[in-house]
């Protein structure tokens, strides 16, 4: 006999999930959607870690897991493109991260610049082998910068060194580097040759080097786009990190300009890795998610509290305008609807915390005019494209079966998104909340040993 799951009631524990990975899954009337369609009352069926069948009444005889899914949207996990195991105050946050990540729906995620590289990669290795429940993990290297950054960033100029430093981080497993705002050209030209002879690839958070430049030098993705759109910074010096940002306020999106930049990044297949909920998080009079106060280590409390304190007192004055958010949803639409490769992440710091600064991203792309389709193909399929995934990024047979169960109707009820009743990552179910079980107060607090 199938064991019957209510909507309610979930009796899989967290553990017994990961001891039976290959379990069958059965989930009942669903309603399904992803980028490419919208399926309503159908069952789909997971065997082994896949997308068995998506059809009508699929029989349940030898199914070890059945889920009612009436009432509740079926969706791909999330692939998300910028989701540190860092953030400021904290440089690794290690399993909690990737358990509020998980519980936030991403099932695979990429780094985007690491400040622990091996620890990233201890993680990653782990959670490959059931012992952590996490996402699947795409780590990346130390970053490389020019004469600025932090002490933990990589500063090497000289072209054999870039190479050899390269080929280490590479043979321990990193599949992507960043480079940092003030890296020169030839550096990054460098950086560009020695990861792509290897099979890797590049991002930047760009200042020194405009969009342009670096989509001609062959960078793979570009961060944050058009906050850091710096080719338009006026009075800004070739090769140099300055110039005014009024661009993020003035420039004409719909003009010649940007859609001249948007060519050049489409021709050379340039992702861009947009980050709205950490904008948000700067943004004066925005909604906050109060799990921050519940996960974050006390010192990263204060920190935020007192951040949100002095954005609040200044108001309109505050450095970060709320416009800036507004125009970068503009322009993220405008550049998916070009057909530019437009991916997503929270970028954790400030209140943007994992997985549920991904579920806001969701909420950020819709309240910014994407259909519900737009913004689960930027989430999910762009995501699996960009980092070079065949196999996930939407609810199709023979796909991964990583999946979110909303309970409610996403597509009508955007904000159900903050109600996911399941997760499942290849096959294995897991329940948000207990995978967010003695977090409390744990996100950046230790390093800890694995
Ligand atoms: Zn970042």
């Amino acid at each position: 006999m199938p064991r019957i799951i209510t909507a309610i009631l979930f009796i899989v524990s967290v553990s017994t999930a990961l001891a039976n990975p290959t379990s069958s899954v059965l989930i009942k009337n669903i309603k399904i959607i992803d980028s490419q369609t919208i399926q309503t009352d159908v069952d789909l069926l997971i065997v082994d870690g896949a997308i068995r069948k998506i059809a009508r009444d699929i029989d349940d005889k030898d199914v070890h897991l059945v889920i009612d899914g009436t009432d509740s949207t079926l969706i791909p996990g999330f692939v998300a493109t910028h989701n540190h195991l860092h953030m400021p105050g904290a440089t690794f946050l290690g399993k909690a991260g990737a358990k509020l990540y998980l519980a936030g729906g991403v099932t695979t995620m990429q780094t985007t610049g690491a400040a622990e590289p091996l620890k990233e990669l201890q993680l990653k290795q782990v959670i490959e082998q059931g012992r952590v429940a996490g996402p699947d993990i795409v780590t990346t290297g130390p970053y490389f910068t020019g004469p600025d950054g932090n002490d933990a960033m990589v500063r090497i100029t000289d072209e054999q060194a870039i190479d050899r430093e390269i080929e280490e981080w590479v043979d321990r497993g990193v599949s992507w580097f960043k480079v940092y705002r003030h890296t020169t050209e030839p550096q990054l030209k460098a950086i560009i040759n020695s990861v792509h002879k290897r099979g890797a690839k590049v991002t930047g958070h760009l200042c020194s080097i405009t969009m342009q430049q670096a989509a001609e030098l062959g960078i793979d993705a570009i961060e944050h786009g058009f906050i850091h759109a710096y080719d338009f910074a006026e009075g800004k010096t070739a090769g140099e990190c300055d110039g005014s940002n009024n661009y993020r306020s003035s420039l004409d999106i719909q003009g010649k300009q940007l859609e001249q930049l948007h060519k050049t990044l489409i021709a050379n297949k340039v992702a861009i890795s947009s980050t709205p909920s950490i904008f948000e998080a700067q943004t004066p009079n925005t909604p906050i998610n109060p799990a921050f106060k519940t996960y974050l280590a006390p010192h990263l409390l204060e920190r935020a509290e007192n951040y949100l304190q002095r954005r609040e007192k200044a108001g309109d004055s505050w450095y970060f305008k709320r416009e800036w958010l507004d125009r970068t949803l503009q322009h993220d639409r405008l550049f998916l609807q070009r057909g530019g490769l437009l991916t997503i992440g929270p970028d954790p710091g400030l209140h943007s915390i994992p997985g549920f600064a991904d579920q806001r991203n969701f909420k950020l792309l819709v309240e910014g005019g994407f259909t519900i389709q737009e913004a689960i193909q930027v989430m999910s399929a762009n995501g699996a494209t960009s980092l070079g995934f065949a196999d996930r990024g939407y609810v199709k047979e023979g796909y991964r079966a990583d999946l979110i169960l909303v309970d409610g109707d996403l597509e009508n009820a955007p904000h159900t998104i903050n109600n996911i009743k399941l997760v499942i990552k290849n096959g294995v179910t897991y329940q948000p909340h207990e995978l967010r079980k003695g977090l409390e107060g744990q996100l950046g607090k230790t390093v800890e040993r694995e």
